[in-house]
């Protein structure tokens, strides 16, 4: 691509899809809000600007994991209701109401350090109670949630504005976990209004926004959806936000019998081309990939060949003519046939998830268009 400046490792955000990708969304969800999900740097796409994308195409809300990612969002200007849902005992909540960020409380101990922040700033905090429903990770177990309801109920310095649970098994579709977990939610949320509350309810991630319209409820918390990647197996019309891309830094041609890379793990069965990529495990590309992986080089997929190292990899062109500085994409939306963030999950044995939040790394450059 000759318009684009090559850089050696570059991950390409393409806001219209991310814009597309949450106007889809809403739209699935009519009667509830749509909470975007941008914790871990916006799943590595940024976030920022996926935040402000988000709120021009249907997002009402912003869901952070720590406060710290919450407030910088605060920093960036970045006006609407931001939930923020996991930090430590000791936490220091008040420039958090301060910032009007709503915050999650799992337990009484956190009630009261919230409630010491508000006083504190002199502003009631706005929280959501969270109950664990199953997933035995953050929230208050069912046991002690009527006490945890109460305190709340009877601490002038927070209003409770939600309760909340996450799901376990969303993305197993028909999973009885999940009815399982909306049953204990339905106690919970029946226990809170019963202790004079009237809280919004919220439970959905993507997969139970794709799936579950009864659990919208009132607010819905897509996170991977908004990046394009579907967490079930039913199509839904996403499209992927991120593409790696890079260019070739060096072609040569080798004789039959030469080996490459560390290990002389690949040998040439033939003369043949290679292009070097200027990428490696040091920008992204995980090193089990390695003799398993393709890029997108010159029109078509063409297999990496001997090991992934830190910053290269090697891909075998065979007889095709392949220029230095051609553009290389490692993965992207997968349109045209390219690789795509799911395949690279699929052959490293992980998810798609772990593939784009790990691209946020100081070699990468992220790109907006
Ligand atoms: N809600 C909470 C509490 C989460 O931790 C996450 C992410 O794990 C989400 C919503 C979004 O989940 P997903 O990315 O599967 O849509």
């Amino acid at each position: 691509n000759g318009v684009m400046a090559a850089l050696r490792a570059e991950v390409v955000i393409d806001l219209d899809n991310l814009r597309h990708n949450v106007s889809l969304l809403a739209g699935l969800a009519p009667r509830a809000e749509t909470m975007a999900v941008v914790k871990a740097d916006g799943y590595g796409h940024g976030a920022v600007e996926v935040a402000r994308a988000a709120l021009e195409s249907g997002a009402s809300w912003i869901g952070a994991c720590s406060l710290g990612e919450a407030l910088a969002l605060r920093e960036a200007g970045i006006t609407a209701p931001v939930l923020a849902w996991l930090d430590l005992p000791g936490t220091d909540y008040a420039p958090g109401v301060a910032a009007r960020v709503d915050l999650s409380v799992s337990s009484a101990r956190q009630l009261a350090e919230v409630a010491e922040a508000a006083r504190a700033v002199g502003v009631e905090a706005r929280v959501h109670l969270k109950i664990d429903t199953g997933l035995s990770r953050n929230g208050c177990r069912p046991e002690e949630w009527s006490a945890l309801v109460e305190k709340a109920a009877a601490t002038p310095e927070v209003r409770v504005h939600a309760v909340w649970t996450h799901l376990a098994c969303a993305d197993e579709v028909g999973h009885p976990a999940t009815d399982a977990q909306a049953e204990r939610f339905d106690d919970a949320y029946r226990e809170a209004v019963a202790a004079g509350l009237s809280p919004l309810r919220h439970v959905a991630n993507s997969a139970a926004l794709l799936t579950r319209p009864d659990l919208h409820f009132d607010l819905v918390r897509p996170g991977i959806a908004v990046y394009g990647l579907n967490p079930v197996p039913q199509p839904f019309d996403l499209r992927p936000v991120m593409t790696f891309r890079s260019s070739v830094a060096l072609t040569k041609r080798i004789p039959a019998g030469e080996s490459v890379s560390y290990g002389l793990s690949w040998t040439a069965g033939a003369p043949t081309t290679l292009a070097l990529v200027p990428v490696g495990y040091g920008d992204g590309v995980p090193r089990t990939l390695s003799h398993r992986m393709h890029v997108w080089l010159a029109g078509r997929r063409r297999p990496v060949v001997g090991r992934v190292c830190m910053d290269q990899v090697v891909v075998d062109c065979g007889d095709d003519v392949v220029a230095e500085g051609d553009e290389v994409v490692l993965f992207g939306t997968g349109e045209r046939g390219e690789p795509t963030a799911r395949e690279w999950a699929d052959l490293a044995g992980t998810i798609d998830y772990e593939i784009v939040t790990g691209m946020h790394r100081p070699r990468v450059t992220r790109t907006y268009r």
